[in-house]
């Protein structure tokens, strides 16, 4: 099986890391290297510079803004944003929202939306899970009901991802109660300004905020902020997490926190030596370095040979339970050789470590969104049984 690159994906490769060298600010490379999430200003200021080329949204057609990339050409964009490091494209506009719109919308909603969503001049959020239906997503409960020509939503959602950053949420809401679970439910668009919204933080425990409840109360939403047709929001929602799929790995990740503890343990001393001329610590950091283009080599088998994507069903399952394990692996790593340094507060300005132990911390959570660990370790069984 030929794993290598063509010409012209290295050429491709060889074009953006040249764009991200010359055209990433240095306050936002430097922010991330140290170990920081990225500032609302910083995705914002990012993805607006990938957007003239197309590559805020590389997979969506050229019509839309897009830049028409297959899949190969996509994930190697994906792994040098990572490695550079620089912040992901917004990925509940461009990879969640944008495509359901596309397969879903209206003409009207895909011209309204989609260009704002490329450049990020809407910051959407996704309004999926509420209290008691995370992982059986289908039994949700927060409720629209039709008056006329507006839908009047009451519920709650939790979890939520930047709500207190964002313009919009899209929503699931059930408008059938009578009907089996997943044929109930609709999918709307709900501009978060509405009269009836309160956003409720939920604090992490890496000390941040990222997380919130948004509560809906008689809350009047347009019935042409519905997308798709009212109780099939299912399908939207189905087509939507399996785009989720693309890059789940982290792959370039990986490699650039792995190549970041390589540095910390070249440049801190302990009695006078650098950590780095201690043969176990570097053989741990060769073994990861093992583990991960273990990775890299099974995620570019999947995607390059669709056979082998037809041969093991659960293949995503496979690469997001190894990617979680890898990048919780090296944060713990990373932790562990910044020392007392990793509980920096994270806005010093002193850039030494970063927070690297809240990192190691929140990245835990990769265990549980996406598809908990436990129900990945379930599709793999039932795949691998039959
Ligand atoms: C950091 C973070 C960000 C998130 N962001 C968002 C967001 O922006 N928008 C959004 O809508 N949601 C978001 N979520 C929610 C996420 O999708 C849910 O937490 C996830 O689906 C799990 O649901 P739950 O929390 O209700 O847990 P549950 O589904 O109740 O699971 C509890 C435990 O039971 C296990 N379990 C459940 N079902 C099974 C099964 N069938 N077999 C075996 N074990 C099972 C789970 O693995 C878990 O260990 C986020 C979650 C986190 C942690």
């Amino acid at each position: 099986m030929d794993l290598t690159l063509t010409t012209e994906q290295r050429a491709f490769r060889d074009e953006v890391r040249a764009f991200i060298q010359a055209r990433l600010p240095d306050d936002i490379r430097a922010r991330l290297r140290a170990g920081h999430p990225p500032r609302k200003q910083d995705t914002v200021t990012w993805q607006r510079i990938l957007n003239e080329r197309g590559w805020a949204v590389p997979h969506w057609p050229r019509q839309y803004g897009g830049a028409d990339l297959g899949q190969v050409e996509r994930l190697i964009l994906l792994d040098e944003i990572y490695r550079a490091p620089a912040p992901l494209p917004q990925v509940f506009n461009t990879n969640m929202l944008g495509p359901v719109l596309m397969k879903f919308g209206t003409p009207a909603q895909c011209d309204h939306f989609l260009p704002r969503l490329a450049n990020l001049d809407l910051w959407f959020c996704q309004g999926f899970s509420e209290p008691g239906s995370g992982s059986d997503l289908a039994s949700l409960r927060t409720a629209a009901r039709r008056e006329g020509d507006h839908y009047v939503v009451n519920g709650q959602k939790i979890w939520t991802t930047t709500a207190h950053l964002a313009d919009w949420v899209f929503a699931l809401v059930r408008t059938d109660d009578g009907a089996r679970k997943q044929e109930g439910i609709s999918f709307l668009l709900i501009d978060l300004k509405t009269p009836g919204i309160r956003i409720r933080p939920i604090r992490s425990i890496d000390g941040d905020h990222h997380l919130n409840e948004v509560f809906f109360d008689d809350v009047r939403v347009p019935v042409d902020q519905l997308v798709g047709q009212e109780n099939r929001g299912w399908d939207c929602a189905k087509f939507l997490l399996a785009n989720e799929r693309t890059g789940i790995a982290n792959v370039g990740l990986c490699w650039e926190r792995l190549d970041r503890a390589r540095e910390i343990a070249q440049q801190t001393t302990q009695a006078g030596r650098p950590l780095w001329d201690d043969p176990k610590l570097r053989a741990e950091i060769a073994a990861l370095g093992a583990e991960v283009r273990a990775l890299e080599i099974t995620n570019w088998r999947f995607l390059l040979t669709p056979a082998e994507q037809a041969r093991v069903p659960a293949f995503a399952s496979v690469l997001k339970l190894k990617g979680t394990e890898l990048q919780q692996e090296i944060n713990a790593l990373l932790a562990r050789l910044a020392g007392p340094q990793g509980l920096e507060r994270r806005d010093a300005d002193e850039l030494a470590h970063g927070p690297l132990t809240p990192r190691y911390f929140y990245s835990r959570a990769a265990s549980i969104y996406g598809g908990t660990t436990e129900v990945q370790n379930d599709i793999l069984a039932k795949a691998l049984v039959g």
